[in-house]
């Protein structure tokens, strides 16, 4: 019998989640049955946590249920023939340390995976937020080689995959960051220029000074004020993909203006919002992609891992409040 760990949501976020909105339960397994959905025991290896669990969590996730994620997770045992015992997949299981599937809704990582590679990179760069970077950048700005490229939260894990990919098509690429360990990464990544938005005196004079022409592409993972300063900077017929608005996840009360409409207008912007998930039944080229300028070097990545399942909520919390250079993972 396997006793799995599982982290329940105690209490709807309020402001910045706290360690004590979460709680440690212990939940018994059933045994494997060569019928029905219980043919598979899996462990997970690392875990995701990500800015979106900050929003799902309140609009998906009653109190009292186990947290919504995504892992790396191994076969234990297994009554299925297509999943062999020690093989590897990406689920959407939640918080837990094992779980038991049918196998339906798991993905096998991609056999050309390389053994010197990180699996936790199926969280990351090869994963969903690499995806996200790429159907981004390549789909909603529709980068161009030779255009100028601004990312935000550009040390994180989609910002990070966002100015390396740029670069790749011929790109100039304007990075900011909460720190100036993150700008110098930033800039040894390959970022033509990369600021601390935390330290420049003003945000107006930084951007202009990174590209005194502006911008054709934004990739905004932000929101908020910053989003509403870099409109100013777009240039004419300029393409802002809106990824993410970290900017405002914890506010209890909606921040207000400056309202966009009149550089949207003048400069004749697109502005178009996107979830990753449009992009489905591309995964596996979008995957192939990555692993391929990953494995090439052409595309490094960093992680912030974070050891223990009991860390969990500590480690989403930090992330929220910027402590992660690159993705943010938490190792069981
Ligand atoms: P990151 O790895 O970038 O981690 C989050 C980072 O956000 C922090 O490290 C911090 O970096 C930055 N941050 C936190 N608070 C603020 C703030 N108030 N102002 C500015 N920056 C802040 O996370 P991800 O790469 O996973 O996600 C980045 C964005 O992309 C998020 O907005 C997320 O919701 C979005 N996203 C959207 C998807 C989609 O399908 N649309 C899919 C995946 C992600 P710093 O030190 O630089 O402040």
């Amino acid at each position: 019998m396997v006793i799995a760990k599982a982290w329940i949501l105690k209490k709807h976020f309020d402001g910045l989640p706290k360690t004590s909105d979460f709680d440690l339960k212990k939940i018994e397994l059933p045994s494997l049955k060569d019928g029905g959905e219980q043919k598979l025991l899996l462990e997970s290896v690392f875990l995701s946590v990500d800015p979106y669990m900050r929003l799902y969590g309140q609009w998906q996730v009653k109190e009292g249920d186990v947290m919504i994620g995504t892992q790396v997770a191994r076969i234990v045992e297994s009554k299925n023939p297509a999943f062999t015992v020690g093989a590897f997949v990406v689920g959407e299981k939640g918080w837990r340390t094992h779980f038991i599937s049918d196998g339906k809704d798991l993905q096998l990582l991609p056999s050309s995976w390389p053994e010197s590679l990180p699996k936790s990179l199926a969280l990351g760069t090869v994963g969903m937020p690499g995806l996200t970077a790429y159907f981004g950048l390549l789909e909603v700005c529709k980068m161009k080689p030779g255009e100028t490229v601004l990312v935000n939260a550009a040390a994180g894990a989609v910002g990070s995959v966002v100015g390396q990919l740029a670069k790749i098509g011929g790109c100039k690429v304007v990075g900011c960051a909460g720190s100036d360990d993150k700008v110098a990464y930033l800039k040894k990544i390959g970022f033509d220029e990369a600021f601390n938005y935390k330290t420049v005196e003003s945000l107006d004079e930084a951007l202009h000074k990174a590209s005194p022409d502006g911008y054709d592409c934004f990739f905004d993972n932000v929101g908020g004020e910053f989003a509403s300063v870099a409109i100013n900077h777009m240039k004419k017929y300029g393409r802002i993909a809106v990824c993410g608005s970290i900017s405002q996840y914890n506010d209890s009360v909606p921040q207000k203006g400056p309202y966009m409409q009149i550089p949207m207008i003048f400069k004749e912007l697109q502005m178009v919002g996107f979830i990753v998930s449009q992009w489905n039944n591309r995964q596996k080229e979008g995957l192939q992609a990555l692993l391929k300028w990953v494995v090439e070097g052409k595309v490094k990545y960093n992680e912030h891992v974070t050891e223990g399942f009991e860390k969990m909520p500590m480690a989403f919390i930090g992330m929220l409040k910027g402590e992660n250079l690159g993705k943010a993972v938490v190792k069981v």
